[in-house]
């Protein structure tokens, strides 16, 4: 089992908690913080600045390019891919 050592996650922590990190790279980190409390209490602080992760947490990731594809299909224009809050569109 190769996961996400620490010392990276401490690295991707910063994008992930922006929301900016590749699904794939955020697949992995999400899993590195499912079972490390510490990190998870790290990237924690850091969403305390930024926001969404929290959101993201408890959810299954869904399969690379979902998430782009259905960006594509909902807007228009190319959607920022943080989630803040929800909005409700109408
Ligand atoms: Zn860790």
């Amino acid at each position: 089992m190769s996961g996400v050592a620490c010392e990276r996650l401490r690295e991707l922590g910063a994008e992930l908690a922006l929301g900016v990190l590749p699904a794939r790279e955020r697949a992995e980190a999400v899993a590195h913080l499912d079972r490390c409390p510490e990190c998870r209490e790290y990237v924690e602080q850091l969403t305390a600045a930024g926001d969404g992760l929290l959101g993201l947490l408890p959810e299954a990731e869904p399969p690379v390019g979902f998430e782009s594809r259905v960006v594509a299909a909902l807007a228009p224009a190319p959607a920022p891919r943080r989630r803040r809050g929800r909005r409700r569109l109408r």
